[in-house]
């Protein structure tokens, strides 16, 4: 296994800029999601790792070796990067046993039997599927084909293992049992593992770190703890979790982290890592119901989540805000709301 390091990536398609200004590493050994709405360029940043796309801009290295470079024209051909790929299609073999299946790479390397059975048994294991071994792909579940599918990418010990929407086609509950199904195998594996998803819920839920996307760019790349609690911008405020994103006015500075601003037309302390915040990221949390609160709010909307309610709000000020509740409210009741320090941000 090895790290994967991005140095100014920038991929175009004739004039259309699909990626542009990618500079990171993805650790080794770490599960990584590229996280972003549709079109921001996430299956072609994982196309260029895999090789099947060169980059127009910029280098590619799988740890100390460089795998696409731009101005050399260098690019390594994705059965020479020893990575695994995994795709929302299974591209399984009808004709062949699962078993078969999963063993088919090392077969084609013409490793000897006896190292052939020992790695499949392996990949069958790490996958959950030691006994399906003699079914055919027909005989499977869509979850059980994905698993073949990991596990064939498995058997060449790759650097790493790219996935790209590979729970797109499961149903909401086979998902959710897939999803530990991946996070048990990066566990057990340590595998290097890049995971395409437009699913915030799927990403944070397996992720060690998320690099959410727009526009062709990665606009933060941090644990889902730290995208949460301290979003960059607006963008990723919104995409990232419930709340809502409301102006500051009449700022003054504490110091270096913290700030008096008002918002929602009350003055509170705001936590900031920038020299000009401008907006402020309120999560449910940041909201306590008090019939003493300065903040006065109208429900607009009451959901059961079971055990709580979500509450969406509309403040006084025009804002809309999202809130919890153990207490049931009806739209129309008009509450009072205290806020703690919300995480703010620029401008943009
Ligand atoms: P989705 O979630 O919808 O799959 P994505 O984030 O994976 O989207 P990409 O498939 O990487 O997005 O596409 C990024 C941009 O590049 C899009 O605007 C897309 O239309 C464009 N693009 C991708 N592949 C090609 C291609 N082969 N030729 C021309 N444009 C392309």
């Amino acid at each position: 296994m090895a790290e994967l390091i991005l140095s100014d990536i920038a991929k175009h398609f004739g004039d259309a800029t699909a990626l542009e200004a990618i500079s990171t590493t993805i650790p080794d050994g770490e599960f990584v999601a590229l996280l972003g709405p549709s079109g921001c360029g996430k299956s072609t940043l994982l196309r260029l790792l895999a090789g099947f796309e060169h980059p127009s801009h910029g280098q590619i290295r799988i740890g100390s070796r460089m795998v696409a470079d731009a101005t050399s024209q260098l690019n390594v051909p994705p059965e020479a990067r020893n990575i695994g790929f995994v795709f929302q299609s299974y591209a399984l073999w009808p004709h062949m046993t699962v078993r078969r299946n999963v063993g088919y790479p090392l077969e084609i390397r013409k490793l000897s039997r006896q190292e052939q059975a020992r790695r499949t048994d392996a990949a069958l294991a790490a996958t959950a599927l030691t006994d399906f071994g003699d079914r055919m792909p027909s005989e499977l579940s869509g979850g059980q084909r994905q698993r073949v599918a990991l596990a064939r990418c498995l058997v060449s010990d790759p650097t790493a293992v790219l996935l790209d929407e590979p729970l797109a086609n499961l149903d909401v509950a086979l998902r959710a049992s897939m999803q530990q199904v991946f996070s048990d195998f990066h566990r057990r594996t340590r595998a290097t593992m890049v995971y395409v998803t437009h699913d915030q819920a799927e990403a944070m839920a397996m992720a060690d770190r998320i690099a959410v996307m727009n526009a062709g760019r990665i606009v933060q790349f941090d644990t889902p703890e730290v995208l949460y609690a301290r979003p960059r911008n607006r963008f990723v405020a919104g995409f990232i979790g419930e709340g809502a994103v409301v102006p500051l006015c009449d700022i003054s500075r504490d110091d270096r982290h913290s700030y008096r601003a008002t918002l929602l037309g009350t003055r509170i302390a705001v936590n900031s890592d920038t020299d000009t915040p401008r907006l402020a990221c309120l999560r449910p949390e940041n909201l306590t119901i008090a019939e003493t609160g300065d903040v006065r709010a109208k429900v607009e909307r009451v959901t059961y989540l079971g055990g709580r309610y979500r509450l969406d709000l509309v403040a006084a000020t025009g804002d809309p805000l999202v809130a919890q509740s153990s207490a049931r409210f009806a739209p129309g009741d008009q509450i009072g709301l205290t806020l703690a320090a919300p995480w703010a941000f620029a401008d943009h």
